[in-house]
């Protein structure tokens, strides 16, 4: 097998709303990403493992770029709210990550919420 075919997770989001904005990031960068459901699962090595949260899966030699794009953009989230702490929704109540910029339960946009 080749090792260029091997795929890795390099982030763990906590749904499916933050796994696709990053999967874009990435695509943007010229990454493949995939995110399976959060329910799929997937064997690492010879180890199934039931996958709980979303996560993003690249290959191999995009490892390392991906992991520091997604850094990048967690940190660029975080600070174009200047939140880092979790946030509430004030449309359903559900309790967000500070990275997220919408809510993850009913994809109203954090930065209309604040107001
Ligand atoms: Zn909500």
């Amino acid at each position: 097998m080749n090792d260029d075919d091997e795929i890795r997770i390099v982030y763990s989001a906590e749904n499916l709303v933050i796994a696709e904005h990053m999967r874009s990031v990435l695509a943007n960068a010229g990454i493949t990403a995939n995110v399976p459901e959060a329910t799929s699962q997937v064997f690492i090595g010879e180890v199934r493992a039931q996958l709980t949260t979303p996560g993003i899966w690249v290959h191999s030699q995009d490892s390392s770029k991906a992991k520091a794009l997604i850094d990048q953009e967690v940190a660029k989230l975080c600070e174009q709210r200047n939140l880092r702490t979790d946030w509430i929704c004030a449309d359903c109540g559900e309790e967000n990550s500070p990275e997220f910029a919408v809510c993850w339960s009913c994809q109203s946009e954090y930065e209309t919420k604040v107001e």
